[in-house]
């Protein structure tokens, strides 16, 4: 499917997990991908590689110049660079609260400073195609326990894109987000790894999902591609929960 063929994409995050998946999709697809990562080791072949931390509003204002002075406009973008927290509120300090809403936040609102004129002026040429997706998370909603500064993190994602969907909709900019449940990704890995047994540990995990198994980055990536995409030209304002069920059921009897 070649849906996305002639728009130029900026993925934050994009060298790994989710966001890398996300990357391949849109390059499938026959978008130009630029992947905004602050570790480019692992972008996929075929994007444009830019070093930068989404924490650093100088670095995201350059990396976002060089991906328009490479493809000479943009269309897509995915705000997805995050990073997570364990514990309660009890637990982590007001640094620690800092540094997470600074990348997981932060990063997204400087993201939409530096890309919104560009989408604005693109919005111009190809109405409906325009659009910014964030990777937000079921913890906006959900209530999980040990996920105070994620969750925290993760609800200001989702109030940040319906604010900005109701900014932008007569710009011709939509900006939706997907909430992934947890995902096979790196970051799940590296958690898994500090369990005395991480196999035990990955199998309990899987066993605590509704399907019994953990969602792909590739099945997130085929959402957000999705929003991106002429198909989506409607969507905007909307969470598109691709958790495998886990916010939306429930298993248990009453
Ligand atoms: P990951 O750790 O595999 O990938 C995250 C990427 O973001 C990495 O390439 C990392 O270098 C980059 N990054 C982190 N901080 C950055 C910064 N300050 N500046 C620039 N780049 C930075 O993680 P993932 O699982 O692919 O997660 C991607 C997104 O998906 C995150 O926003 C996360 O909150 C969200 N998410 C993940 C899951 C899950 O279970 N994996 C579930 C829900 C939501």
């Amino acid at each position: 499917m070649r849906d996305l063929d002639g728009l130029n994409a900026l993925v934050t995050g994009g060298a790994s997990g989710i966001g890398a998946a996300v990357a391949r999709e849109l390059l499938t697809r026959g978008a130009r991908v630029a992947v905004l990562d602050r570790d480019t080791s692992g972008a996929p072949g075929g994007t444009l590689a830019l070093t930068a931390d989404v924490t650093s509003d100088t670095g995201v204002r350059e990396a976002v110049a060089a991906a328009v002075a490479a493809f000479g406009s943009l269309h897509t973008v995915v705000g997805n660079a995050g990073i997570g927290a364990v514990g309660t509120v009890e637990d982590q300090t007001d640094e620690e609260w800092h540094r997470v809403l600074d990348v997981n936040l932060m990063g997204l609102v400087r993201t939409a400073r530096h890309t919104l004129p560009h989408l604005r002026r693109a919005a111009a040429e190809r109405p409906g195609a325009v659009s910014v997706t964030h990777t937000c998370s079921v913890a906006a909603t959900a209530g999980l326990p040990q996920r105070a500064l994620y969750s925290a993190s993760k609800g200001a994602v989702l109030s940040l894109t319906l604010a900005m969907a109701a900014d932008h909709v007569r710009d011709g900019i939509r900006v939706n987000c997907v909430n992934p449940g947890t995902a096979d990704t790196p970051w799940v890995t590296r958690l898994l790894d500090r369990a005395p047994d991480p196999a035990a540990e990955r199998a309990a995990l899987e066993a605590r999902q509704p399907m019994g198994r953990l969602v792909t980055a590739e099945e997130v990536a085929a959402a957000v591609a999705y929003l991106a995409s002429p198909a989506a030209a409607s969507v905007t304002g909307t969470a598109l929960a691709v958790d495998g069920g886990m916010q939306g059921l429930r298993l248990r009897p009453a």
